[in-house]
């Protein structure tokens, strides 16, 4: 089932001008449909530059100019000078594009229902919540507030308020040291398996490790276990990532004893320890790249990069790659921008059309800013 935003979320983050695709698009030939965008993109120019998030599908990522995970495309965004951006991905990636280019860009987001759920999970007046209540418990300051790039803008100027900041899975590391190494407890929101397994990898003592549950009274926390925490973290997920099985993992093994099992963070910290190897979805692919010792790869994340990496690095480095599960690591939000999508918005554009613009309101946009640019300057 198709993800639909959150639209108290939306009107806190983001002014959009909506639009759906029209049935004209619809039931065309992909292969005169991807024909035509490209056209359109070749006639835009150094106008349009189109970034694609890994986990699109292969007819929308052969639009992009760029692709790669959520910090290089952060990254690319910042860069950039051409007037528009077209993000194929999900909206918090299209807000934070707006975010960190000129006034004079534009930010597109070509199905404007891709949402993701995991950034759902984590509403702002929620988290501000539990901010107040643990700077009641601990005293002001505290609690550095950390939000995985996967949130809405507003929670990421809640962040950049609080003296803050955002991490990918590419940098949680370095992010979550700088807060320990400045004395500070943590609280990180949405996703509290990276979380776990980002303070796991600092070795921070479990009994250190509390998790808040966003359904209950107070986190369904004592004072004392608050007091004795070292990170808090928000019990979001990605339901995509949470789908993998230890059982899975051994069967493959069973199957293929030379078998080298590498997964993304976003999984439970069980499937981590069952794994060789963890990492965003850029250090997948560049383990398995440099990886001269092991041919023979199962990886735990989207499937639409699996499937293309399985295509891609049989040919160019001899690799061989499983899925763990094809079948649950799909994530639909992802796969909802499809090339029409992409056509209709090029097309648009050449007639002078800018749809689905994402825009962050002003005030979010300074702090939300302020969130990322000191990731950025961290990593
Ligand atoms: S894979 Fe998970 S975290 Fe990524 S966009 Fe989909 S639901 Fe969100």
């Amino acid at each position: 089932m198709t993800k639909q935003l959150n639209s108290s979320e939306v009107k806190l983050s983001a002014q959009t001008w909506m639009s759906s695709l029209p049935q004209i698009y619809k039931n065309q030939p992909q292969t005169e449909i991807i024909r035509r965008g490209l056209e359109a993109k070749s006639k835009l120019g150094d106008d349009v530059i189109i970034l694609a998030h890994h986990y699109q599908c292969d007819e929308t990522y052969s639009f992009s100019d760029l692709s790669g995970d959520s910090l290089y495309l952060a990254r690319q965004a910042a860069k950039t000078s051409a007037k528009f951006i077209i993000f194929c991905g999900v909206h918090f990636m299209a807000e934070s594009s707006d975010i960190l280019t000129n006034d004079d860009q534009i930010t597109i987001l070509p199905e404007f229902t891709a949402g993701c759920e995991m950034a759902d999970m984590a509403k702002t007046g929620e988290v501000e919540k539990c901010l107040d209540y643990l700077t009641d418990v601990c005293g002001i300051d505290s609690f550095i507030p950390i939000t995985y790039i996967n949130s809405t803008a507003s929670l990421k100027a809640l962040c950049g308020r609080h003296n803050g900041t955002v991490c990918t899975s590419s940098n949680s590391h370095k992010i979550l040291k700088w807060a320990a190494d400045k004395g500070k407890r943590v609280l990180f929101v949405p996703d509290q398996h990276l979380g776990r397994n980002t303070a796991n990898a600092l070795g921070i003592p479990k009994h250190k490790i509390k998790v808040w549950d966003r359904n209950s009274e107070n986190g369904d926390l004592s004072r004392e276990e608050i007091l004795d925490s070292q990170i808090i973290l928000w019990n979001g997920c990605c339901p995509v990532h949470c789908h993998f099985k230890i059982e899975e993992i051994r069967k493959l093994r069973e199957s293929h004893p030379d078998i080298k099992v590498i997964v993304h963070p976003e999984c439970p910290e069980e499937i981590l320890a069952e794994s060789d190897y963890s990492g965003s979805t850029d250090g997948i692919i560049k383990t398995i790249k440099d990886s001269t010792s092991f041919n023979h790869w199962a990886i735990g994340t989207e499937s639409n990069l699996v499937r293309r990496l399985a295509k891609n690095l049989s040919q160019s480095h001899g690799k061989r790659i499983e899925f763990i599960n094809e079948k649950t690591c799909v994530c639909d939000s992802m796969n909802i921008t499809r090339p029409e999508h992409v056509t209709w918005i090029l097309e648009n554009l050449l007639e002078g059309n800018i749809l689905n613009k994402i825009t962050v309101a002003n005030d979010i946009k300074q702090d939300a800013k302020i969130a990322l640019n000191r990731m950025l300057d961290l990593s």
